[in-house]
């Protein structure tokens, strides 16, 4: 029997797939449904065969699921239904430490956790609810951003507030990218061979960027905070500001909440700094051909996440390793370079060879008396299916 297991990240106006062959280990097909609920809505899916893009008439949530299914019936990818499918939910609140198989009560209390994440557990919701419509033989799995962060004792999750704000509103950090960071984590410690007890920082650096230290396999203390505004620069979030700016911002331009709220979120980061792009790429090349300016955002982002590296190894008792991830963690040499130059005080040495072929066959780019800088892709889709796999075949 086939054990193909489909994973779904369902946001407000697109549906993003991957499907995975189990007993293969490999991912067959991927694709993306966009501008859902628009006019334009399109989708595509690439296999190591095909390329296909299609106009999608109905662009709901169902409709679009049941597309996304038959086409990949109609590619021969599928022959049978998927043994499960494994969501990305953004916010599990203190609800979930793990991964679930749903029922009504974990869709209940993914609802529960909307106002932590107004824009994203809603739209998640909506894509597992479609499938429960469409499949209701098939399990669904939900895989939390926030889960791995849920080991952060007290003292690294709450902020200076009154008490009554996190017991009655739930107002503390809970961190984000936790699939991510997870994944990475257990790589380096396979790829290096670390003992069971050991000290890793994790840096996701994408469109959202965070970072993690990792003791003895568990998250114990990360950047992105109550929502994925806090902590780095990133390409259009500004990450940590003084929280007296909202004040003095209403106050000197008249800005309301939602206003600041936007700025801070669509605004700022390597986009409001540069004035350029929030691409990382585009911000590089700029800075090649001499603007000031993409150079200073650059150089912000890369001191901002040496500075917070730094706060981070407070939480290890070894630091074995630095990881790289995400697009930017993936690919941008001279990020990985200036990061490192910062970071000269822990030991840290980049092998410049190394770092240009983006590592060794373990994705090594430190020189040998250096702690260890490691350079993984992630494969948050593949994690999720790992986790959706094991949990509807224990049962
Ligand atoms: P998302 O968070 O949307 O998944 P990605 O992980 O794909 O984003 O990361 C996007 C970022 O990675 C962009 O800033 C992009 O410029 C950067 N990036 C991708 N490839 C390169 C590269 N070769 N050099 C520098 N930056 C890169």
């Amino acid at each position: 029997m086939s054990q193909n297991i489909l994973v779904l990240n369902s946001g407000s106006s697109s549906i993003k797939f991957s499907l995975f062959d189990m007993l293969k280990g490999i991912e067959r097909a991927s694709g993306l449904a966009e501008r859902l609920g628009g006019n334009d809505a399109e989708l595509t899916i690439k296999s190591d065969a095909n390329k296909l893009t299609i106009n999608l008439e109905k662009s709901d949530y169902k409709s679009t699921l049941l597309v996304i299914i038959e086409q990949l019936k109609a590619l021969g990818l599928l022959t049978t239904l998927p043994i499960a499918v494994g969501h990305r939910v953004v916010h599990g609140g203190e609800a979930f430490s793990n991964s679930v198989i749903v029922d009504q009560h974990v869709i209940n209390s993914i609802k529960a956790c909307t106002p932590l994440a107004p824009l994203h557990n809603p739209a998640n919701v909506a894509g597992i609810e479609a499938l429960q419509a469409l499949y209701p033989e098939i399990p669904q799995v939900v895989v939390f951003d926030t889960a791995f962060h849920q080991t952060l004792k007290p003292e690294a999750f709450l902020y200076g507030v009154p008490y009554e704000l996190y017991t009655n509103n739930g107002v503390r950090r809970y961190g984000f990218h936790g699939t991510s960071h997870h994944y990475v984590a257990e790589e380096a410690v396979k790829r290096l061979q670390l003992p069971s007890n050991h000290g890793i920082i994790t840096a996701h650096l994408g469109n959202g960027c965070s970072a993690c230290a990792v003791k003895d396999g568990k998250s114990v203390d990360t950047t992105m905070g109550m929502t994925p505004l806090e902590g780095l620069v990133m390409g259009t979030r500004s990450g940590d500001v003084d929280p007296g700016l909202h004040e003095f911002l209403s106050v000197q331009k008249g800005w309301d909440i939602a206003k600041i709220t936007s700025v801070l979120n669509k605004e700022s980061g390597l986009l409001g700094l540069s004035g350029v792009s929030n691409d990382m790429r585009t911000l590089l090349d700029a800075a090649d051909q001499g603007n000031e300016q993409a150079k200073l955002a650059v150089d912000v982002f890369c001191f901002r996440l040496a500075r917070q590296i730094g706060g981070l190894a407070v939480s290890l008792s070894t630091f074995d390793a630095l990881v790289f991830t995400g697009g930017i963690g993936e690919n941008s040499r001279p990020i990985r370079q200036q990061v490192i130059d910062n970071l000269s005080l822990f030991g840290f040495k980049l092998d410049a060879q190394l770092n240009q072929k983006n590592g060794d066959e373990i994705g090594c780019i430190s020189m040998d008396q250096s702690p260890k800088v490691l350079v993984i892709n992630t494969q948050e889709e593949w994690m999720i299916a790992k986790k959706s796999h094991a949990l509807v075949t224990a049962h």
